[in-house]
């Protein structure tokens, strides 16, 4: 019986958020052992294990460690050590056959600007030429040569949302089994395209032009005899290393040359329509005026500086602010304030307070808002984390003890909001939040706040990306 190696270590890494993403945050969310395969029945590996465990006689699945953290700062060292240590370990424990790495692709680390090529490059040391390697990546990878030339089959996540990591992990499973029986044998090859792209408009595969590019991919992998993958990645635009911006990988049986050339014919097609890629998005003030004056509320609008789901602190108050200014009659927000959701708590339901939320982690994200009133509900200690729940005029405010994201709406409906009530609702994020804010209920309004995660480049300060690339050079 063959055995395959099993893994997963993500971080989706912006390195303009000062705050390093320690081990402790790791440790939160590490699985090891037969807990590695058996984790998130969203997530690729258990589309890989549901594949493998078809063909139960054939193949057995080793785990040997599984780990997350949220986006953030970049990973420290001792947090990268810790989990590939642990990798290194397995592998040098057990003869695997193949090895399976469910990565993300865009993280950074203080000693290696490329983390995965980094992990992907030692894996292969270890493993020696012979043995396959297959990786799934998240669509906002940052594909680097590094990366690619470790590893002989490699598949992107092509949803947005994120919805088909099984669909990936399934994928990988019945590449690797060909393989593995010598029925095909996996060569990649990498485009990379000097292209940055960044707000989520345009750029999702669903979207003109980014989809012509996704429904050449697709037709690639259809028609082309010898393509097995052909996966765009758009990269991750808030990363100031060399490979930062888009990239194609595609995988082909024995022919290197096909595939370099499939590879190059996607990146070139994702290039020519780069001037339409970039929109022009509102400021917060407009924004706020845009979500007042839209004839068909209720209306989800994105706090693009502060995507909670690109690594940024929760806490912006850019919205929040004009909403309160532009004495908007009822909105609803939710700030990452553990001192402020305290106070509240503290006070109790009933309690009417005066505090000043949000804007402290760091001064992008600031001043603090003063606001005052009722403290409505206040979260259960034994159940969830500190959270409260204060009604400000028409404006409800969740002040919450750790960052909450918009994507699944389980927390404002555990504290009894009913964001399809308010006139509008600030998401902190991209635009994945579509999922929780449907668009059969809500319009939407998309705004350039100030942020790690802002799509506005000329915040930002890049130094270490190669150069040209659009759209920071002309080209
Ligand atoms: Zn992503």
């Amino acid at each position: 019986m063959k055995r395959i190696l099993v893994g997963g270590f993500s971080h989706e890494t912006n390195t303009f958020n000062p705050v390093p993403t320690g081990a402790d945050i790791f440790r939160r969310d590490i699985r090891c052992g037969a807990h590695a395969v058996a984790g998130n029945p969203h997530g690729c590996i258990s589309g890989f294990a549901e594949v493998i465990g078809q063909h139960g006689g054939e193949v057995e699945l080793l785990g040997s460690v599984s780990a997350a953290a949220r986006p953030g700062g970049i990973v420290t060292d001792t947090a990268f050590n810790d989990v590939a240590g642990l990798l290194h370990e397995t592998l040098a424990r057990v003869e695997a056959d193949a090895v399976y790495l469910d990565l993300h692709g865009a993280m950074v680390t203080e000693s290696h600007l490329d983390g995965e090529g980094t992990l992907l490059e030692r894996v292969r040391r270890q493993v020696g030429p012979g043995i396959p390697i297959a990786v799934t990546l998240d669509m906002h990878a940052t594909l680097t040569p590094l990366m690619v030339r470790n590893a002989d089959i490699v598949s992107v996540y092509r949803c947005y949302p994120h919805t088909d990591m099984p669909d990936r992990g399934r994928e990988a499973a019945r590449l690797l089994l060909r393989t593995l029986r010598g029925e095909i044998k996996p060569v990649t090859a990498l485009a990379k395209p000097p292209l940055l792209i960044g707000p989520p408009l345009n750029i999702l595969p669903q979207d003109m032009p980014m989809q012509l590019t996704y429904e050449r991919a697709c037709e690639m992998e259809r028609t082309v005899p010898g393509v097995l993958l052909a996966c765009p990645a758009q990269g991750f635009m808030q990363q100031d290393v060399p490979e930062a911006g888009v990239g194609v990988v595609v995988t082909a049986d024995t022919d290197q040359g096909l595939a370099q050339r499939m590879a190059d014919e996607l990146g070139d097609l994702m290039f020519a329509h780069r001037r339409e890629y970039w929109v022009h998005l509102p400021d917060a003030g407009d924004a706020v005026r845009l979500a007042m004056n839209s004839g068909t509320p209720p209306v989800a609008i994105s706090d693009g500086g502060d995507n909670i789901g690109a690594g940024t602190p929760g806490d912006g108050t850019a919205l929040l602010a004009e909403i309160l200014r532009q004495g908007v009659d009822t909105a609803f927000a939710q700030i990452w304030d553990p001192e402020a959701a305290e106070r509240a708590a503290h006070a109790g339901v009933g309690a009417t307070v005066t505090l000043d939320v949000g804007g402290k982690s760091h001064p992008l994200y600031g001043p603090p808002v003063r606001v005052t009133g009722r403290v409505s509900r206040v979260s259960d200690p034994n159940r969830m984390f500190r959270s409260a729940r204060l009604e400000v005029g028409g404006v409800t405010l969740l002040l919450n003890a750790v960052a909450v994201g918009p994507n699944t709406l389980d927390h404002p409906q555990a504290m009894g909001v009913r964001p399809e009530t308010y006139r509008m609702s600030v998401c902190k994020g991209g635009f994945a939040f579509r999922v929780a804010y449907p668009p059969d209920v809500y319009s939407y309004v998309l705004s350039a706040t100030p942020g790690f995660s802002s799509t506005d480049l000329s915040t930002f300060t890049y130094e270490r990306i190669r150069r040209p690339i659009y759209p920071l050079d002309e080209m």
